[in-house]
């Protein structure tokens, strides 16, 4: 991973710039007259309204990162040993490391063969009667097969919880990613579409869930109820941990999300530019991902798929010489050190392995051009 930074910094097109709205001191501003600072105060409350109101999010609570969110959502699903939990085996560690902190199983599933996506019947056949909950991934904003998915977990009786931290403003069949499974988890990381520097959201459709995790998201205590008047006190009723970001991030946040309706569209159409211009041309060395009709992805990465490890390596050192960045995405986590300790027995997951080595994404961010864009693509075409 270290050798990556090298690819990544001082280029003249970049892999990804950080993206502000312009009206993050006004509310910072506003912020710093008043006199809360702490979580759950009136920035707090506009972002979830908002979330609510303009994006579909629903219930929604800030959390201080999407980690955070997943750790959340582990607690409120009751995970823990001999619990055994189904995800991708090609994802960020985060969407694995807050169900292993509770001392779950992780068995993983294997990805789609034309797209990073998990794929419903290697799901399937790792159900067992210890299977509690199947978490997903939409990769780049792009939506799973949630009709499958959604079958699985309700004939099963599972929790299906989706790691959204790339889907802001995406879409399956109308319906925002996030808020179809019983939990859905959002990052607003520097690097997500929207950001706050460190944020995250816990989506909440599963309405069983919805009072436990007002209590897991204070610390364990009946914090909100008290703050809204209904008890004398509060108390510790359950476990919980400190999740709400303060003040600071929700003003930072709120100017994003109230202002981010342009760049949104503007990275959308950087993402079909890069799609029209390369899906006119055929090459031996990559493709393009299978994109399903129902995917109304909201462009977070773009990537193409090389034929293999070292074509992967020379596009990258090609455009590194045009001084284009350039990155690549996940070390499958089934082959990572941290399993591979632990499991004497080794899993093969072929599709999450080979995308592991030939997925290629190129720079997208919400300040590139469509000159920038168009540059990059005649630098991948130069390479043949
Ligand atoms: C970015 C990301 C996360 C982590 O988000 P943070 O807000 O940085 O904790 C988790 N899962 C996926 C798939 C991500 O892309």
């Amino acid at each position: 991973m270290m050798r990556d930074i090298g690819y990544i910094r001082i280029m003249k097109i970049p892999f990804n710039k950080s993206w502000l709205s312009g009206k993050e001191t006004v509310y910072i501003n506003e912020l710093v007259r008043g006199e809360h600072f702490s979580g759950n105060g009136p920035f707090t409350r506009r972002c979830r309204e908002v979330l609510s109101n303009q994006y579909g999010y629903g219930e929604n609570y800030l959390t201080t990162s999407c980690t955070d969110a997943l750790e959340l959502s582990a607690l409120l699903c009751d995970i823990g040993p001999g619990d055994e939990v189904i995800l991708p085996s090609y994802t960020f560690v985060s969407t694995a490391n807050a169900f292993a902190l509770r001392g779950a199983t992780l068995k993983f599933a294997d990805s789609l063969p034309d797209h990073p996506n998990i794929d419903p019947a290697s799901v399937k056949k790792l159900i067992s009667k210890q299977t509690k909950a199947i978490v997903l991934m939409h990769y780049a904003g792009m939506a799973c097969d949630m009709h499958a998915l959604l079958r699985i977990a309700q004939e099963k009786n599972l929790f299906l919880i989706e790691d959204a931290a790339q889907c802001i403003g995406a879409y399956y069949e109308g319906q925002a990613l996030g808020t179809l499974g019983d939990l859905g988890t959002l990052s607003f990381h520097e690097t997500k579409n929207l950001h706050c520097g460190e944020g995250g959201a816990l989506l909440i459709n599963n309405k069983r869930l919805m009072k436990k995790a007002e209590l897991a998201i204070e610390k364990g205590t009946n914090r909100m109820a008290f703050l809204r008047g209904e008890t004398s006190s509060y108390e510790w009723q359950s476990l919980g941990s400190s999740f709400l970001p303060p003040e600071t991030s929700a003003a930072f946040l709120l100017a994003q999300l109230e202002n981010g309706t342009e760049a949104l569209a503007h990275r959308k159409s950087l993402w079909n530019c890069y799609f029209n211009h390369l899906t006119s041309v055929s090459s031996p060395l990559w493709k393009l991902p299978k994109i399903e009709t129902w995917m109304d992805h909201n462009a977070h990465h773009f990537f193409i798929l090389c034929k293999d490890q070292s074509t992967r390596d020379r596009i990258r050192k090609h455009l590194a010489e045009k001084n284009i960045a350039s990155s690549f995405h996940y070390i499958p986590l089934h082959t990572s050190s941290f399993i591979s300790k632990q499991n004497a027995q080794h899993v093969s997951l072929p599709n999450a392995e080979r995308f592991g080595e030939t997925l290629l994404r190129l720079p997208l961010f919400n300040t590139l051009t469509e000159q920038e864009v168009d540059e990059v693509c005649k630098a991948v075409l130069g390479e043949q």
